[in-house]
């Protein structure tokens, strides 16, 4: 008896037969753009043998001006089809089922040809679209046809049409985007048209036996949003016009409310899509934080949607569901919904990969595969570089020991998991400890790994991570001055009014640690909407109530500072660094650059500003934390090498600078799996 009945139970379309009820969601990874074919039908063959039920591709382009950047990949010729249908058949031959998402991004679209309902430039792109006339929406349509027709040359088992996140088919549906006066525009009647038109149009030119998923957007989060009863609306056009599924669209990209970032409760939005249940025919997919099995099964049982989408989770981990099935949830991979590898990535240009799991759309490269001629292997160090790099050899069938002084594992991920909005690193640091455990890593806890501890080894993998920064502050010994270590592990007593010394990532995290009064929200969903500002669109359109009514003042008051006179928090992540931007605001948090820093005394800190120090003033403060970033740790490195025993130096012990848990796993893994 399975602990995932629900999750787990087929889905009959009438038509085909999907053996369980996950959907791997859209996501936009880059590899289709590098036209290596083997890699790209490699990334998806792996996660049908993982055993998902159905996939969607990275969005589709139907044509150059709805691409969501110069160069989007699409199926465009007969060699697109062709290649498209090297991933198709290796999906079909894992038994797997495969969808290609249609994108066309509107005015969404990264350049001077974008088209949209209405000339009305979006807040994130700086192109103003062209406003269609009737032959141009015709083209538009057709473009969608032809593209759904050449996927299912290619071998697709269905489409997924993009109606949701502020694309293309969202913007004829509202009026902050259609200002228009002919039958395209004006009535909710007339803005229904295109999407419904597109899907009528597609169902007829791929027959019945060809699966459409149609992508709603359950709820806009922008001001003059669509209500609730619209999308009903909406949907049952849609269906009636010949849809198959309906996945779960949540907010447009221009939203200001962060809707799939860590700090968003679990199944956060399962709600609104819960609401279309029973309103329409056929099956209804919930999407958004979901993340494990048992939160899947815990929608699904309670009657929240049909089936479950998830993206990410299948980047952390491409056999989900297969271990899932077997009983073995604990050994998934979280995805903690981090973005830094992922979404980070894609908006940076790169190849998506996953913090989590390096060899994520690097299957090809990065094998991990059995040795003949097992080696012993010492890794001091159990943070995320030393796990890494341990759980890799082992798998690989080495024999390693895990030195750490502490008495538990996960190193700096021990601090992060303190943090409010953070609280998917609990989970990942227990997934860190199960895999060690599992594949058999002997772990010696509790007691520093001395060199001559270290003799005898065939290999020694040096991760013992970093000490802070010495900011050399006059005044920095004194008894109200904290380094973020004494607060987040150490839970040292801080005063009412702080100030908070450096604005990397560990600032901006110290400072969400100091001002949280009481439970986190992102573990409560009511909570964590009445401070984002997210109501319910049968009450309010688009689903926007007022922002920043958050349930508790802030604990204490704080300042941020940084020398750099750029915006604070400006390096943080390109998807979440407006978040925690957002954030700290919201708790009134003073952020400020370009400062100079004199001296702490028992007053606070006494800043000045300039090159030439000018300016000179206090900010008052009980408590001064210390977050001016860090250095390696290499104490033990130069040890051995006095002693002649050569080590592998990884993680923060190997570069300092800019170090963050996706480059020392990546170097912890790519170590483990080259031994
Ligand atoms: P960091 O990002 O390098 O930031 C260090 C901060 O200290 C900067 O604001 C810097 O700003 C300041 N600083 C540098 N040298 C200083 C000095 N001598 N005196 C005073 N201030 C100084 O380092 P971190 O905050 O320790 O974070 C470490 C790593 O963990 C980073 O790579 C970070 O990305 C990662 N991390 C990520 C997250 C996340 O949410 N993704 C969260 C936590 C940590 P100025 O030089 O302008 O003063
Ligand atoms: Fe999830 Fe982070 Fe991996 Fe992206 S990089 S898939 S958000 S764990």
């Amino acid at each position: 008896m399975t602990r995932y009945p629900h999750m787990l139970s087929p889905l009959d379309l009438g038509f085909t037969t999907l053996k369980n009820r996950v959907l791997m969601g859209s996501m936009h990874t880059g590899l289709e753009e590098t036209k290596d074919w083997n890699r790209v039908a490699e990334f998806y063959a792996t996660r049908a043998r993982g055993g998902v039920g159905l996939m969607v591709t990275g969005g589709m382009a139907p044509n150059s001006e709805g691409g969501v950047f110069p160069g989007a990949a699409g199926l465009f010729s007969d060699e697109d089809i062709e290649n498209h249908k090297i991933v198709t058949d290796r999906v079909h031959a894992a038994d797997g089922k495969i969808a290609m998402q249609i994108l066309h991004a509107g005015r969404y679209a990264y350049g001077p040809d974008c088209v949209a309902p209405s000339a009305i430039k979006s807040p994130i792109s700086p192109f103003p679209p062209n406003e269609l006339d009737e032959e141009g929406i015709e083209k538009q349509i057709g473009d969608m046809v032809t593209a759904a027709q050449r996927a299912q040359m290619a071998g697709y088992d269905g489409v997924e049409i993009m109606g949701s996140e502020g694309y293309f088919l969202n913007q004829f549906l509202v009026v902050h985007t259609n200002k228009r006066t002919d039958r395209w525009g004006g009535s909710y009647e007339n803005r229904m048209r295109l999407p419904i038109e597109v899907v009528r149009r597609i169902r007829k030119a791929v027959g019945p036996d060809f699966i459409i998923i149609y992508r709603l957007s359950m709820i806009d989060l922008i001001p003059n949003g669509s209500t609730h009863e619209e999308v009903v609306q909406l949907a049952q056009a849609i269906e009636a016009a010949g849809a198959t599924l309906f996945n779960t669209g949540i907010g447009w990209h221009e939203a200001r409310i962060p809707t799939i970032a860590t700090s968003v409760p679990r199944a956060g939005f399962a709600w609104v899509t819960k609401k279309l249940m029973g309103k329409v025919g056929i099956p209804i997919i919930a999407s958004n934080r979901i993340n494990t099995p048992d939160v899947a099964e815990g929608l699904l049982k309670n009657g929240a949607s049909d089936m479950v989408s998830m993206a990410r989770p299948f980047l952390a981990d491409p056999n989900f569901v297969n271990k899932a099935k077997q009983d073995r949830a604990d050994e998934i991979a979280p995805c903690i919904a981090c973005n830094q590898a992922c979404l980070d990535h894609t908006f940076s240009g790169k190849i998506s990969t996953c913090l989590v799991n390096p060899r994520a759309c690097y299957e090809t490269e990065l094998q991990v595969d059995v040795v003949s001629t097992p080696k012993r292997i010492a890794v001091v160090g159990a943070g995320p570089a030393g796990l890494s790099a341990a759980i890799t050899a082992a798998e690989r069938g080495h024999s390693v020991v895990l030195f750490d002084r502490s008495n538990e594992v996960g190193g700096q991920l021990n601090m992060a998991k303190m943090v409010p909005g953070k609280e998917e690193f609990h989970g990942f640091v227990a997934w860190f400890k199960t895999m060690a455990d599992r594949s058999g890593v002997e772990q010696r806890l509790g007691t520093p790994a001395t060199p001559d501890d270290l003799r005898g080894f065939d290999d020694v993998i040096i991760a013992t991570g970093v000490i802070p920064r010495d900011p050399e502050i006059p005044g920095q010994d004194g008894e109200n001055v904290l380094s973020y270590i004494d607060v987040l592990r150490d839970k040292a007593d801080v005063g009412k009014s702080v100030v908070v010394i450096g604005a990397g990532g560990i600032g901006f995290d110290v400072s969400e640690f100091l001002v949280q009064q009481g439970p986190s929200t992102a573990e409560n969903v009511a909570h964590w909407k009445e401070e984002w500002g997210v109501g319910d669109p049968e009450v309010t359109r688009g689903g926007l109530a007022d922002q920043g009514s958050q349930p508790e003042a802030p604990a204490r008051e704080v300042i941020l500072l940084q020398r750099k006179a750029e915006k604070v928090g400006k390096r943080l992540g390109k998807t979440t660094g407006w978040i925690h931007r957002a954030a700290l605001k919201m708790k009134n948090v003073q952020m400020m650059g370009g400062v100079n820093y004199e001296r702490i005394d028992a007053q606070g800190l006494h800043v000045s500003t300039g090159e030439a120090r000018e300016n000179i003033r206090l900010l008052p403060a009980e408590t001064v934390v210390l977050c001016a970033g860090q250095v390696p740790d290499r104490s033990l490195a130069e040890e051995l090498a006095a002693i002649g025993i050569t080590a592998h130096v990884i993680g923060g012990a190997d570069v300092a600078a800019e170090l963050d848990a996706k480059r020392a796993i990546d170097q912890g893994v790519r170590l483990g799996a080259s031994l």
